[in-house]
């Protein structure tokens, strides 16, 4: 790929080569006695030969079609962005330490004004100098351990992050923030929550849902929470700090197997499913909204455990859903299916032979829902039952996500199926919630 032109190739290539051209330079391009104006955009790998894509002044790019008579000329080089971030502030004496591990995401981005498009660029440290308050809540040490958007991640990135949390907990971390892109966080919390038990501090995951460099960001507000929870909050779990409304009102404290991104856009995205919050940070303050957690000690002990196995598969089962998707599995070597059944938990009657085979060939098979809120209960009709004496597992309310990492994890410490099968139902980090939570703060504020 040319450097200086990514993204183009053949004819489109040659013709702005000859016009030394480069992406991000004001170009003209004649064709036909029409003339268009622009700032030349790259393309993506997967574009076409035929088309010069430009961003015209109203903002909007168009692709030009080439012709034999075009004619492509350079107005004026554009200066090419660059992000200077200012000195990271001063540490101030007695403030306990907290560590700041960078994976990506839009919290980690800006927009890139010569292309529009939104880039993992920005550093932990960056942050830092950016968000000078920071220094009067905690003594901050910062980390770049990936520049990846979220939904490139993998559970080997899981394992990564795990190892890293751990090494800086052992070094004397009193709290650990970690930034991260919105799409997958839900996963990584959940994996963490496996991954490390009786966490000593917190662990906070925290994203944002507009880049730092727009008017109408979050990043700020949810890092400061973020950090706050890390230096100060009573509990030692993961948690996923984010927006609790659409204004600066409060950051919302998320149980990390308990959260759900339901909503693309909004910077009130997440919300805890089948489970209240766990605290809320409101004018800098940490607010607990239960009893029931586990405290923060002083030692730096805890289960290290970041291995997970990456052949198990989360399934949605749909009207018509062809049983073959499973036998596909099985023929590959997965170990652990999660359903997404309907309702209470059923999938159709034609599925039956199938699961019957995936479980007599040692496949942990086991029960979701797809109705998000509410739990699974397979005593009640008839093909729930019928499921439950083919030996598969009711995940009660647990999340669909928090099942297939929390099988996952287990299926990467044991291979003894029946210790798999009690894990799976044991609560290990909160992922079942014993009282039913009533999904009205959800829908509610989701609604404007
Ligand atoms: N899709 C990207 C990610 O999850 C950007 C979205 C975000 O960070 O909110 O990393």
């Amino acid at each position: 790929m040319d450097e200086k032109l990514p993204g183009y190739r053949g004819e489109a290539l040659r013709i702005l080569k000859e016009a030394y051209v480069e992406v991000g330079d004001l170009i003209r391009i004649e064709k036909a006695g029409v003339t268009y104006e622009g700032i030349l955009m790259p393309r993506s790998e997967l574009g076409d030969e035929r088309h010069i894509t430009i961003k015209i002044r109203s903002g909007y790019n168009i692709g030009v079609r080439i012709t034999s008579d075009m004619r492509v000329e350079k107005k004026a080089s554009i200066a090419k962005p660059s992000f200077i971030p200012p000195p990271p502030p001063k540490q101030k004496p007695g403030m306990p330490r907290v560590t700041i591990i960078s994976t990506g995401g839009t919290i980690a981005s800006r927009v890139d004004y010569r292309t529009g498009a939104v880039r993992p660029a920005i550093s932990a440290s960056d942050l830092y100098s950016i968000v000078p308050e920071l220094s009067d809540i905690a003594a901050i040490d910062t980390e770049v351990l990936f520049s990846m958007f979220s939904e490139d991640l993998t559970p080997k990135h899981w394992s990564q992050i795990a190892m890293k949390v751990a090494e800086h907990i052992k070094r004397g971390a009193q709290g650990v923030v970690i930034t991260h892109g919105t799409d997958t966080m839900g996963y990584t919390a959940a994996a963490l929550s496996f991954a490390i038990q009786k966490l000593p501090v917190p662990v906070v995951l925290v994203g944002a849902q507009r880049s730092e460099d727009r008017p109408s960001s979050d990043a700020a507000e949810n890092l400061i929470g973020a950090v706050l929870c890390a230096a100060r909050a009573p509990f030692a779990e993961v948690v996923v700090a984010m927006h609790q409304t659409i204004s600066d009102e409060a950051i919302a404290i998320h149980r990390g197997t308990k959260v759900r991104k339901l909503h693309t856009s909004r910077r009130d995205a997440f919300k805890s499913v089948n489970s209240s919050l766990l605290a809320r940070v409101y004018n800098g303050e940490i607010i607990m909204l239960t009893d029931e957690y586990n405290g923060r000690r002083d030692d730096a002990e805890f289960i290290l455990k970041p291995d997970f196995e990456e052949k198990v598969a989360l399934i949605k089962f749909y009207p018509g859903m062809n049983p073959d998707i499973i036998d596909w599995h099985v023929q590959n070597g997965y170990k652990g299916i999660i359903l997404e059944g309907t309702g209470l938990g059923h999938v159709g009657r034609r599925c039956f032979p199938s699961i019957r085979k995936a479980i007599e060939s040692g496949v942990i098979v086991a029960m979701t829902s797809q109705c998000i809120w509410g739990r699974v209960n397979m005593n009640v009709y008839t093909n729930g039952r019928d499921l439950l004496s083919l030996g598969v597992i009711p995940l009660g309310d647990m999340l669909a996500e928090t099942a297939l990492v929390k099988l996952m994890w287990i299926l990467g410490q044991t291979d003894d199926p029946e210790e798999a099968r009690s894990l799976l139902m044991r609560n290990i980090a909160h992922e079942f919630s014993s009282r039913s939570v009533e999904p009205i703060e959800p829908p509610e504020s989701i609604k404007a």
